[in-house]
């Protein structure tokens, strides 16, 4: 194994976090950043593509799970087998990593999913909680985290309509959301008709639609930083696509730019990470292996990982850092409060073509109302979610084939394919995202049978849904039925979702959170409110495995807002003073 020049910062997964730390520590420090990501370079703007087949259906920019994957079981006591297809989530891989084909929806969580745990105590008698509930504070507030979400919206450029702009409530936005600072940094996209007839109805119905937040621009755009980007053409190519023109926030076309610049900061691609190099109280660097097999040692100060929520898992239980969660005693941290999302959408037939062909992710309507404390009438629900039309743009392959129930003669040869015409582009899905909250017996750990290319143990996930999820798909599909019989459709049956059992073969969302999570204890957290491991302070982590649960809508505007704060942290405080922060 070859042993190369240390650097101060080697920072490990080449996605959205990984890209704006590096970003951060070169234009605010002199310190130098080696950046190990295990895929190829991003593909410039004029090599993405629209091909459906290639991008959609054989998910060309995912994870190649025959290199790595993942194993599932549904309890602790069941035995886990490997997912060998695409499934409930695709994590991606080369620089930019799932940000570079990622939906762009970018919305901020509500205040009181920062303090769930003392929120739902004080709300509710103990008896009244669900068994096994492990959701835990974040440490910190929305209010804290508010300037990091504003610095996120404007790197990207995100269009949206304020509701609660310093305490004032406005038409139009979302009403319900914690008070923002500023206005968003670009208007809302033009409403598709379906987000028109959704609209509508919600009014019809007495709630407050707000437009949905998008970083594909709304208009050319020149962020903080300096980059300047086009406004999106609405070609209806986004989500699992890399954008032709530019407009879609990724990382190649935010963070890349600036980085190209730094003489401190350099961008190794084809680079496996095996392990984190430690000596039990300090990370001494990482291994890899290049993309012609051969092997490193890359001896670094400072080591931060950014693989995403299950490579992070993994690559600490590899490391023997920190004391893997036990969930029959309760005992260890790393791995526990694993979460994903509670998606559930309902199927919508119109008379009238949608242009579904049309769109962008983000561009669409949604109502907040029923996200975070979903109100009296959702029975056996503590926490609700967003309800949401999207207009997301549709390939003719993946539109093709939705017919409402009784719609053919045959689900099979002329009279389906005659019924296929006829219902295509006048079917649209209503989707509910709901927070899913951390149970005790939903973790991470090493799989003892399955192994990856290179002969190391793949994360096994132990996950299940429980009543709750259960009775929030029931209340989503009850909200999006009113609202879809109120835009004139005709309901279809629900749309993948919540099951009796989770299922990794029908695609949830790439939202799983936890494992790594932050907090404010060792004894209860693996990290520091500042994403410092709480037992190597010279280990940083980013990315949604740090969250103690996962909340409602879209992720990542605030893994980013919460990268922010923890770049300030340790530019501002560890760079100066190296060692734990208080
Ligand atoms: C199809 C799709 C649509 C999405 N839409 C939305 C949306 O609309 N809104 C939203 O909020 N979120 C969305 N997401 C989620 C979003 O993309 C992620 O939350 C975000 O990219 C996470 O950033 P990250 O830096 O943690 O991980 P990533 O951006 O995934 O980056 C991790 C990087 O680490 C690298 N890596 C992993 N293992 C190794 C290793 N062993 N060695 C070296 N490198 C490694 C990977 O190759 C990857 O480049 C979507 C995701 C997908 C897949």
């Amino acid at each position: 194994m070859e042993r190369l020049k240390p650097v101060d910062v080697a920072i490990v997964g080449g996605g959205w976090t990984g890209l704006l730390m590096a970003k951060e520590i070169t234009s605010r420090t002199s310190l130098s950043v080696a950046v190990l990501e295990r895929g190829q370079p991003a593909p410039l703007p004029d090599q993405a593509s629209m091909d459906e087949l290639d991008h959609n259906i054989r998910y060309r920019m995912m994870q190649n799970i025959a290199d790595e994957t993942v194993t599932h079981r549904h309890s602790s006591s069941g035995t886990a087998v490997p997912v060998r297809q695409y499934g409930s989530f695709n994590p991606g891989t080369g620089v930019g990593g799932a940000g570079e084909h990622w939906g762009c929806v970018s919305n901020r969580f509500y205040p009181s999913q920062f303090i769930l745990a003392s929120y739902l105590r004080e709300k509710y008698a103990a008896g009244k909680l669900p068994e096994g509930l492990a959701v835990q504070d974040w440490g910190f507030t929305y209010d804290d985290l508010e300037p990091d979400y504003w610095r996120a919206e404007q790197m990207m450029g995100v269009g949206g309509k304020a509701g609660n702009l310093r305490g004032k409530l406005i038409q139009g936005g979302n009403p319900f959301e914690g008070a923002r600072s500023h206005e968003y940094p670009n208007p809302p996209h033009s409403m598709s008709y379906f987000a028109y007839l959704f609209n509508k109805a919600s009014l019809d119905l007495g709630y407050h639609p707000y437009p949905i937040p998008s970083a594909a621009l709304t208009r050319t755009y020149r962020n903080p930083d300096g980059v300047e980007r086009p406004a999106c053409l609405v070609c209806g190519y986004c989500s699992r696509y890399s954008c032709m023109i530019g407009a879609k926030a990724q990382p190649s076309n935010t963070l890349l730019p600036i980085l190209k610049t730094k003489k401190n900061f350099a961008l190794r691609t084809g680079c496996w990470v095996h392990r984190i190099m430690h000596d039990g109280g300090k990370a001494t660097g990482v291994t890899y292996t290049d993309a012609e097999g051969r092997e490193f040692e890359q001896p670094a100060d400072v080591v931060v990982l950014s693989y995403w929520t299950a490579n992070n898992n993994r690559l600490l239980l590899l490391s023997r850092i920190g004391e893997p969660y036990d969930p029959a005693t309760g005992k260890g941290t790393l791995g526990k409060n694993l979460t994903h999302q509670v998606n559930q959408g309902l199927q919508l037939f119109f008379d009238k073509p949608l242009n579904n062909f049309m769109g962008a992710g983000g561009i669409g309507m949604g109502i907040g109302e029923f996200e975070g404390d979903p109100g009296p009438n959702a029975e056996g629900t503590l926490r609700g979610g967003t309800i949401r039309a999207s207009s997301g743009g549709e390939g003719p392959i993946a539109s093709w084939g939705k017919i409402p129930p009784g719609g053919a003669k045959s689900n099979w040869g002329s009279e389906w394919k005659k019924a296929g015409l006829q219902w295509h582009d006048r079917a649209a899905d209503l989707m509910g995202e709901c927070e899913h909250m951390a149970y005790r017996q939903n973790y991470m750990d090493l799989d003892p049978t399955y192994t990856d290319k290179f002969g190391d143990p793949l994360l096994r996930l132990t996950l299940d849904w429980t009543d709750h999820e259960r009775a929030q798909a029931a209340f989503a599909i009850k909200i999006e039925t009113e609202i879809g019989k109120a835009m004139g459709a005709k309901v279809g049956g629900p749309v993948r979702g919540v099951g009796k059992l989770y299922d990794v073969r029908y695609y949830q969302s790439t939202h799983v959170e936890g494992g790594v999570i932050m907090g404010t204890s060792p004894e209860t957290s693996v990290l520091n409110t500042w994403l410092q491991h709480w037992k190597m302070p010279n280990l940083w982590v980013t990315g949604g495995s740090t969250f103690p649960q996962n909340g409602a809508g879209n992720p990542t505007l605030t893994i980013l807002a919460v990268t922010y704060r923890a770049a300030d942290a340790f530019i501002d405080r560890y760079v100066k003073n190296p060692g734990a922060l208080a």
